[in-house]
């Protein structure tokens, strides 16, 4: 199925999981999709390793939740780092795999590799994808922008490139302060932009890792959510508590204000994504 249909009858809950690094057995995964499937997400996404990689698990791991889980998959697909026949190969495997999704990306760069010239945004991607096969494409966005353009509106036009190129929906970028992305909503509807936007959260469970991410990623962590990490930081019960009751909150508030649909960014962790859930499931 594609998933672009799902909107049409309710407000999606989507998962998006990481293949496990070569230091862990790749069954690993299996097990966590394994005890997401009881939650009922209407779709998994698989990310694609950044910066360089072009042989990767993610095709496995989808075919996995399609075929063996009977949840629908979505692939992630990095571009930057491609050659135009390396992604004919890949499309090729999912149409084998019975995989029809696909979240269409550049990449971040990896200054340690040449990208590759055949694609030099996603927006080139999304359109050879449609142009060579049947795909229901996703795209990317930030709320906060993306961080290397200089301006939320330029981000928004490239955006809108990317959704005329053939995006029939979009998840943003982890966002903690729900205000930024009803601003972004604004704007894009503005712009013209009139597909599905999942709003993708991020249950903080640590705080070193958060500081780590939102540096890379630029979103914003509002005063009250820095007290929770200061306060509970050095107690992981509490910190991991407080975190899924700040996801929570965010959901909730996302729902009451008409949002397409929650991408939770699972981390690979099912007891966080079970305990969100549950706290949410009449909502959706
Ligand atoms: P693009 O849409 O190409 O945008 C990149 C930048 O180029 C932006 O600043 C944009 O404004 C600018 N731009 C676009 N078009 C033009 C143009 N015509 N002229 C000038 N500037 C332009 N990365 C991975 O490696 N693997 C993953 O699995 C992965 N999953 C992700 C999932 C989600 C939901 C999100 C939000 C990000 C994910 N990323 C992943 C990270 C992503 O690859 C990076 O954020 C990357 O830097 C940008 O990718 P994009 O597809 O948004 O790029």
């Amino acid at each position: 199925m594609k998933t672009c249909e799902l909107f049409k009858k309710k407000t999606t809950l989507s998962f998006e999981v990481f293949p496990p690094k070569s230091s862990t057995p790749v069954e690993s995964i299996y097990s966590t999709i394994s005890q997401l499937q009881p939650l009922n997400p209407d779709f998994i996404s698989v990310t694609y390793g950044a910066g360089g990689s072009t042989n990767n698990a993610t095709i496995d791991i989808c075919s996995a939740i399609k075929n063996h889980h009977k949840i629908e998959s979505v692939a992630h697909l990095p571009c930057l780092y491609q050659t135009k026949e390396r992604v004919l190969e890949q499309l090729e495997e999912m149409k084998s795999a019975n995989i029809e999704n696909i979240l269409a990306l550049r990449g971040d760069r990896n200054p340690d590799f040449e990208p590759a010239g055949d694609f030099h945004y996603a927006s080139d991607l999304v359109s050879f994808i449609k142009e060579h096969s049947d795909m229901n494409v996703i795209g990317a966005c930030y709320p906060e922008c993306h961080p290397e353009c200089d301006s939320i509106v330029d981000d928004i036009k490239h955006l809108k490139d990317k959704v005329d190129a053939g995006c029939s929906q979009l998840i943003t970028q982890l966002f903690f302060d729900n205000s930024t992305f009803y601003d972004f909503r604004e704007k894009t509807a503005i712009a013209g932009i009139n597909v599905p936007i999942e709003a993708g959260i991020m249950p903080v469970t640590n705080k070193k890792q958060i500081l780590r991410m939102t540096t890379l990623c630029h979103a914003t962590l509002p005063k009250k959510f820095l007290k929770i990490m200061d306060k509970y930081e050095n107690d992981p019960i509490a910190m991991r508590d407080a975190g899924i009751a700040y996801a929570v909150s965010q959901i909730v508030d996302l729902i009451a204000n008409d949002v397409d649909g929650i991408h939770l960014y699972t981390m690979n962790n099912p007891y966080i994504a079970e305990k969100i859930c549950e706290a949410v499931k009449s909502l959706f």
